[in-house]
């Protein structure tokens, strides 16, 4: 699965990064607004992060433009302590959910894993195929109730192919 972040600050960029693709995401980063803006047009992502206040073109703006596009990526953005105006904009121009700053890691990954699996059609967190169950939320993929153990890699390209069952990936 692949996902756009889009933060101005490197500290959280950079942490961001490596939380994501330690759960086994691919990342790709913008640290401003235009890059941003060329990179969530052109390219296919699972799911954005992005960050509202960002150099040379602000978030909402880009958001704003990306959804005129047609672009339906599901967005997750990162909004300042407190700014409720924010949240509101946000989720008003096209966002599909909000995190406040500062956040935990574990909160961001549940959230983006929760708006892949709405994005892709599924409303429960266990995806069946065949005799496999694989459970979305607990990270667990079992057979007839026996877990299969697998690496954070191979769940998540194993739950990106379940998450797009009958569809060419
Ligand atoms: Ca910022």
């Amino acid at each position: 699965m692949k996902l756009l972040v889009v933060e101005d600050s490197a500290e959280l960029r950079g942490s961001l990064v490596r939380s994501l693709t330690a759960a086994g995401y691919i990342v790709e980063q913008a640290d401003n607004g235009e890059d941003a803006a060329h990179l969530g047009s052109t390219g296919e992502y699972d799911a954005i992060i992005l960050d509202l206040g960002l150099p040379v073109i602000d978030g909402l703006t880009v958001m704003t433009g990306w959804r005129e596009e047609g672009v339906a990526t599901p967005i997750l953005v990162l909004t300042a302590r407190g700014s409720w105006r924010e949240k509101v904009q946000g989720l008003r121009s096209g966002a599909d959910d909000y995190l406040t700053k500062p956040f935990r890691t574990e909160e961001l990954l549940a959230r983006i894993e929760a708006l892949i699996r709405r994005s892709k059609g599924h409303a429960a967190t266990v995806v069946r195929i065949g005799d496999l169950e694989i459970d979305l939320s607990q990270r667990v993929l079992s057979r007839h109730g026996a877990e299969i153990r697998l690496t954070a890699h191979e769940f998540r390209t194993l739950a990106y192919l379940g998450l797009n069952k009958g569809r060419v990936v």
